[in-house]
């Protein structure tokens, strides 16, 4: 690294490979080679000023005792505004004072992860799929990491006894179909390990689909390199996840990762953290899922913020998301949008949020708007003979593998086979309640309030319980 690089408002258009100015001593072969990213990573005040102007919140973010880990490869730190601090790459990478500040809302393990973790390392939410931790490290730390409780701890690391413990959960547990791997990044770890932690859950019969997620393609798209491709696509259905948040990310080293994946078959989704001054715009967001669809990558998930330490001011609110969504339906083609996901605190998993498209609806009609403000009515058949789970051959086979209890939710009372939901804590108030109305009836006085309380109890005890996620 020399002197800083020239004032200007674009990161470098320079042809893919080519080493960027300020790395001129470092021969074409190295710039190119992801070990020598890996291990020529920047982390101090003195790594970054070389490179951009720093501000004074910058280096008090940077020389903060205790702060969630800073390493940058090369590559993606060429690609900061070296004057301008609200860059979008910068502000993603370099720590700010404004990190070091808790904020009310924030939680340790805002998704409950480690409580539903029946083996370290593996978090099994829903019925049918697991997130599979397999590794604490990463390329480059974002600074709103969601997993910055585990991640970037050099000291912590999953084990072969603890990927054995995991492996061996997924094989006794024959409802999962989906395993997620995720991290810190898979794509970090050694290549024989993941192929065989890939081999391992292949021969795993149930398992019908395999996912990655990662941000190296982003991070460290000098790692997609044709051998770990060629690993990956012996484990079809593999598909996998990127995480872009900012159209500048998508450069032409990144597209020539992304074509190596696709071309092996690999469907790739996208998933962004909805971050304040770095996306939170409809015209930015709308550019990166161009970018992303011209690339193959499929817009998967927008999140919201998680309520996780260090990103209170990353945070906005949950209008700007549906402001968003609001700009991109009708507006774009449907493969260029995202689902805005909530990722509920308390380990609730991702819920839906969008604006809202069905304006009334009556017996026979349903009025619905769309992005332009057109308002229709559609009118609803006069005639339908309604789907009958009872003789349904689908629906009889589900209902015979559906052991798991309590996770059928809002489509079981509309599929008639519960009456109600009911939340923690409920039947033991309303048994109480229906106790106080025994003692009426004996006393011959049925009141109102001890008829709904008995109404209640009943449906509590008819084991409607599903108060806990
Ligand atoms: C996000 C997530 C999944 C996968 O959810 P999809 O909606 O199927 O992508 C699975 N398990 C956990 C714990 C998750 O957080």
């Amino acid at each position: 690294m020399k002197t800083r690089q020239s004032k200007s408002a674009e990161p470098p258009q320079r042809a893919r490979g080519s080493v960027p100015e300020l790395w001129q001593g470092i021969a074409p072969e190295s710039w190119q080679d992801w070990r020598w990213q890996l291990s020529h990573r920047l982390n101090t005040v003195d790594d970054f000023a070389q490179i951009v102007r720093l501000t004074p919140n910058e280096i008090e973010g940077l020389s903060a005792p205790g702060h969630f880990r800073v390493d940058v490869t090369p590559y993606f730190a060429s690609l900061m505004d070296a004057d301008d601090p609200n860059c979008p790459i910068r502000r993603q990478i370099i720590p700010t004072a404004q990190e070091l500040v808790p904020f009310s809302a924030e939680m340790v393990d805002s998704l409950s992860e480690d409580a539903h973790s029946p083996v370290p390392g593996l978090v099994h939410r829903y019925p049918d799929r697991v997130l599979m931790l397999v590794t604490t490290q990463c390329a480059s730390y974002c600074r709103y990491c969601t997993r910055s409780r585990i991640v970037g701890d050099s000291s912590v690391q999953f084990s072969r006894r603890d990927y054995d413990r995991q492996i061996e959960y997924i094989a006794q547990n024959s409802q999962i179909r989906d395993v997620l791997l995720s991290g810190g990044d898979p794509l970090t770890i050694p290549q024989r390990v993941l192929e065989d932690l890939l081999r391992r859950l292949r021969a795993i019969p149930h398992l019908e689909i395999i996912r990655i997620g990662s941000r190296v393609p982003v991070f460290l798209p000098q790692r997609i390199t044709p051998e770990l491709v060629e690993m990956l696509r012996q484990f079809h259905p593999l598909w996998m996840n990127v995480h872009f948040n900012h159209p500048k990310e998508i450069t032409a080293e990144v597209s020539v990762a992304l074509a190596r994946l696709a071309d092996a078959g690999i469907p790739l989704g996208c998933q962004s953290v909805l971050l304040a001054g770095v996306n939170d715009c409809p015209n930015v967001m709308k550019e990166l899922c161009h970018k992303l669809v011209m690339n193959r990558v499929r817009p998967y998930y927008l999140y919201q913020c998680d309520l996780v330490h260090g990103a209170g001011h990353f945070r906005t609110p949950v209008a700007t998301g549906i402001e968003i969504m609001e700009a991109l339906r009708g507006h774009t083609s449907g493969y260029a949008i995202p689902t805005y996901v909530i990722d509920a605190p308390g380990g609730g998993g991702k819920v839906p949020v969008m604006p809202n498209y069905v304006i009334s609806q009556s017996a026979d009609k349903v009025v619905v708007r769309n992005y332009e403000g057109y308002i229709s009515a559609y009118t609803q058949p006069e005639q339908y003979t309604r789907h009958d789970p009872k003789q349904c051959p689908a629906c009889q086979a589900r209902a015979l593998e559906n052991k798991e209890t309590g996770q059928q939710g809002v489509s079981a009372l509309l599929a008639g086979e519960k009456l109600s939901l009911v939340p923690e804590g409920f039947t033991q108030t309303h048994e109480r309640l229906a106790q106080m109305k025994t003692v009426a009836l004996e006393g011959d006085a049925v009141q109102l309030n001890g008829r709904v309380a008995a109404t209640f109890a009943a449906s509590a005890a008819n084991g409607n319980g599903n108060g806990d996620f």
